[in-house]
């Protein structure tokens, strides 16, 4: 960026010296009309690519602030990819996290994304979305990735043009639901010490799946007033998710996530009529088509974009769920203020948020929205908002 700005400079420079008539007249000697013709080749050559976008993928690793456990297991670091669009020197950033149990690498994202390079560079970004449906067919294989490279796109274009994404989608921030803050499965000194360390949130979403759940939920509940959310992380059965709906319901849970397994359709109806708390599918709802088959199965669906391949369809997603009268969520992964500040474009359209993946880790590596005590503050830049700090 610096290049072009001292090249921009000169050239502004050059154009007032010589509207002022600063620059003397001289004569040119035979052989410097045909250079003048090059260098105006060269200037029509450099000004047609000067608009057009520019990919480069990088990797990182997260460092979680505890090890992480969910019903599936424990992780302590996060491999992630930053998909950067560049075009006039304005650089837009999307994230996409390795993810085993959704059997996304590094490896396999990259290759997607060297798959579509070539419709992506040499073109400018005009319309996201219209982006988003012409690379589908070549990235649905590999939604993270597709997500990533959306993400980028979102924030290339609001960068351009001057405006937050969410405000080019029409949205308004007054109303936006503050995020939970997670604590994942530990023993139970550990989960309210973890409650305890990241105090004044208005509602802690705890993740369960355990033998002694409901243990957990008295000592946290001796710990707060806030409200809980529960995600059980496809953990239960049927009957253990109806009998513990009533318990919890008592210990002031609002909503169960994801009781049981992603493609127990034919449990969930038993689920949905007689749980006392209402339910609201995750690993359920990760795709466009998913949201018709979980309407009358679930009272709502967290979106999560990584999943549904970006921002594009999963405002989409959104909106489909909130036109069927279900609640709606939006979640994210264990990773930076890229993917993050991404996700909250789309907080004016959700019930319930949990976006506390940049609380969870220990080396940030970009700035964008920040949170406190839950409450989401969008930062001053455009487009999804995010600096990148490396
Ligand atoms: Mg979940």
């Amino acid at each position: 960026m610096a290049s072009r700005t001292r090249r921009q400079f000169l050239k502004e420079s050059l154009f007032t010296m010589t509207a002022m008539g600063a620059m003397p007249a001289r004569r040119m000697s035979a052989a410097e009309p045909r250079r003048g013709l090059e260098d105006r080749q060269q200037e029509r050559i450099a000004s047609s690519k000067s608009h057009t976008m520019k990919l480069t993928l990088s990797t990182h690793e997260l460092k979680t602030r505890h090890p992480f456990t969910i019903s599936r297991g424990t992780t302590t670091t996060k491999t992630t990819m930053i998909v950067e669009l560049e075009q006039d020197g304005i650089r837009g950033y999307g994230e996409a996290v390795q993810h085993s149990f959704y059997g996304i690498t590094i490896e396999n994202m990259t290759s997607a994304l060297e798959g579509v390079r070539s419709l992506v560079e040499g073109r400018p970004i005009d319309d996201p979305a219209a982006l988003w449906k012409e690379l589908d067919p070549k990235l649905s294989s590999n939604r993270f990735a597709q997500n990533a490279l959306d993400q980028a796109a979102w924030d290339l274009y609001g960068k351009l043009r001057g405006f937050p994404v969410w405000k080019m989608w029409g949205l308004s921030l007054d109303h936006c639901p503050p995020t939970d803050y997670t604590i994942g499965i530990d023993s139970i000194d550990k989960m309210v010490a973890k409650l305890h360390e990241m105090p004044g949130f208005p509602v802690y979403k705890v993740k369960l799946g355990t033998d002694n759940d409901l243990e957990i939920m008295q000592a946290l509940r001796k710990a707060t007033d806030a409200v809980f959310r529960i995600d059980a992380n496809c953990g239960w059965t049927v009957d253990e998710a109806i009998e513990k709906s009533y318990a919890l319901k008592e210990l002031g849970v609002e909503f169960i996530e994801q009781p049981l397994p992603r493609d127990a359709w034919k449990e969930m109806p038993k689920v949905y009529r007689e749980s006392a708390l209402p339910v609201i599918a995750d690993e359920s709802s990760q795709t466009e088509e998913d949201v018709a088959r979980c309407d009358g199965l679930f009272h709502g669906i967290n979106v999560k974009i990584a999943k549904a391949g970006g921002l594009t369809p999963g405002k989409r997603m959104l909106e489909d769920a909130r036109r069927r009268g279900m609640k709606t969520m939006i979640g994210c992964f264990t990773e930076s203020s890229v993917g993050i500040s991404a996700i909250a474009q789309l907080l004016p359209l959700v019930d319930y948020a949990d976006l506390d993946g940049i609380l969870l880790i220990a080396n940030d590596i970009a700035t964008g929205v920040t949170i406190d005590r839950g409450k989401i503050t969008f930062p001053k830049e455009n487009g999804t908002g995010v600096r990148l700090l490396q």
